[in-house]
């Protein structure tokens, strides 16, 4: 499988304390990586500096994208070369409507403007897949969502955006049983579609039941410390991550 994303010995820091030390993992085209670890270990900042959020300065090591350097590129950048990040916390944004949100985003990353009716039939069907009422796209975005509104319009954006590697970061904590079902079936339903690569970060195995896990890895203190196949989500949750600590 050729490389889509390659990470080599990152170091990032915030206000100049060093965040991660020396990370490299690579993902396949297509594949689906776990990323575990437990709270303050550095994920979602690992997230974030893939995508290229500003909040963070790598000072060591750089991040390869489709065969191109992508380390001092913008987010906005990155969007359009194929990368997403589905928020932990997702913003809320007062004036703009989902509708409005999705289609901008589309004709940033694209490029292209994309006439009404066709977004507006791309938006109904993902809507529909979701159990989105279909007046949700005319309501501000996120604005009095609750969390698992949220997180499933993280999963329409996903699924409109069809990036070629998805950072999905802990999309499925504090929902329930049906929503966890609903929103894996908008992952699965981006994965069939659009045979993209997918990096889970995730305490749950529930929502990596329809998903073919290529590769587990376990982040403790900003560090790599160990990686597995997909064996290793099971025995971090019944054994915790103690077991990892100092493995690196
Ligand atoms: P996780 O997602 O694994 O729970 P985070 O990546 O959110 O962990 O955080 C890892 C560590 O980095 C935590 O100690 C957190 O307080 C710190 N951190 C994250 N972002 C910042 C920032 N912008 N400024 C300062 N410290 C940060
Ligand atoms: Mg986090």
């Amino acid at each position: 499988m050729s490389e889509l994303l390659k990470i080599e010995g990152l170091s990032a820091a915030a206000e100049d304390v060093e965040l991660l030390h020396g990370v490299s993992l690579t993902v396949g085209e297509g594949e689906t990586h776990v990323v575990m670890g437990h709270n303050g270990a550095g994920k979602s900042t690992l997230g974030s500096v893939i995508m290229g959020s500003p909040e963070y300065k790598v000072t060591d090591g750089k991040i390869i994208f489709g065969g191109e350097d992508i380390t001092s590129l913008s987010a906005d950048k990155r969007a359009r070369l194929g990368l997403f990040i589905s928020f932990q916390n997702p913003i809320e944004i007062p004036g703009i409507t989902v509708a409005e949100f999705l289609r901008n985003a589309l004709e940033q990353v694209t490029g292209k403007r994309i006439k009404l009716w066709d977004f507006k039939k791309k938006l109904y069907a993902a809507m529909e897949l979701l159990e989105m009422d279909k007046s949700y796209a005319d309501r501000d975005l996120n604005v009095g969502f609750s969390g698992g509104e949220k997180k499933k319009a993280e999963i329409l954006q996903l699924l409109i955006l069809a990036p070629k590697l998805a950072i999905l970061d802990e999309t499925d904590s504090g929902l329930d049983v049906d929503a966890v079902k609903t929103v894996s079936k908008g992952i699965e339903e981006y994965k069939r579609s659009t045979g993209g690569a997918l990096i889970v970060i995730t305490h749950n195995t529930r929502i990596l039941e329809a998903l073919t896990v290529d590769k587990t890895h376990i982040l403790s203190s900003g560090r790599i410390a160990a990686e597995g196949g997909a064996e290793l989500v099971n025995e971090v949750i019944e054994n915790g991550f103690e077991q990892f600590a100092g493995r690196e």
